[in-house]
């Protein structure tokens, strides 16, 4: 499960997160709602450790993320310490953030080789499966600006596959793609939501949260306001801040 306990970020005075806490079930898909600034992003980027939250912390699998206990208090993990954490959280960005000299193969194979993990042939029978898995099969010699949008994302959820982690974040993993894209990447992560993988999703692709998601998380500014199944938040939110919301994007 992950665990998240009054979560407090601010950045230069300006509070982003405002005691958040938020559990997240093993396997369950968890879809996070909320206008923009509402700190969306800050909430996945706390998951890993990208960012460190002022107060509150995070837990992974019943591991604190970042920090270990010292008697009553936390003290920052070591950044190696930090980095294997790290890998056992797969994170796909809005813009892909792919490595522009290598081949879609060598992206998918490049990090299990880097921590030492697999060797080389071996990671590259792996990102060949993976590719296979997201519909890529086809296209591993190719370089991502030979791809389409939906294509460079799906390498890079195959990418975030290959580490084999428990977890997987996807901060508005379709939000840049152009609409007739969209749907090849949703049925991408529809196919990891059934397969285990713990994943928290922030979207505003409320057809797929509804379809997808365990859970739905509304955020406002930085604050849970709301959260539960989406036959609940989606169609009967109490929240006005929800309502409001939810008003403009459906
Ligand atoms: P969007 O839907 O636009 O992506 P979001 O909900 O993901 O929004 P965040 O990116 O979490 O929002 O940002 C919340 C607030 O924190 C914003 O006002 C943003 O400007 C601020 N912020 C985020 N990261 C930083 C940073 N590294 N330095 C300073 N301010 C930041
Ligand atoms: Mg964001």
């Amino acid at each position: 499960a992950i665990e998240v306990h009054g979560v407090h970020k601010s950045f230069g005075g300006r509070r982003v997160l405002d005691g958040v806490s938020l559990t997240v079930a093993p396997g369950t898909v968890t879809v996070v709602l909320g206008r923009s600034g509402s700190g969306k992003s800050t909430l996945l980027r706390v998951l890993n450790h990208l960012e460190k939250p002022e107060a509150g912390h995070v837990s992974v699998g019943g591991e604190l993320i970042g920090v270990q206990r010292h008697g009553d208090r936390l003290k920052e993990l070591r950044e190696k310490a930090i980095l294997t954490q790290r890998s056992r959280i797969g994170f796909v960005f809005q813009n892909f953030n792919l490595f522009p000299h290598l081949t879609v193969l060598d992206n998918v194979a490049a990090a299990p080789v880097a921590t030492g993990r697999l060797p080389r042939a071996q990671a590259q029978a792996l990102a060949r499966e993976l590719l296979g898995r997201v519909g890529l099969g086809d296209r591993t010699g190719a370089y991502p600006r030979q791809l389409s949008g939906g294509q460079q994302q799906r390498v890079a959820i195959a990418r975030a596959l290959a580490l084999r982690p428990g977890v997987i974040l996807f901060d508005e993993p379709t939000s840049a793609l152009d609409p007739e894209l969209v749907g090849e990447v949703l049925s991408v992560i529809k196919d990891l939501a059934t397969g285990g993988t713990t994943l928290v999703i922030v979207t505003h692709e409320i057809g797929f949260a509804r379809e997808v998601a365990d859970e739905v998380v509304f955020l406002h500014e930085g604050r849970v306001v709301e959260q539960g199944p989406p036959a609940q938040v989606l169609d009967h939110p109490v929240h006005p801040r929800t309502r409001e919301f939810l008003s403009k994007v459906l």
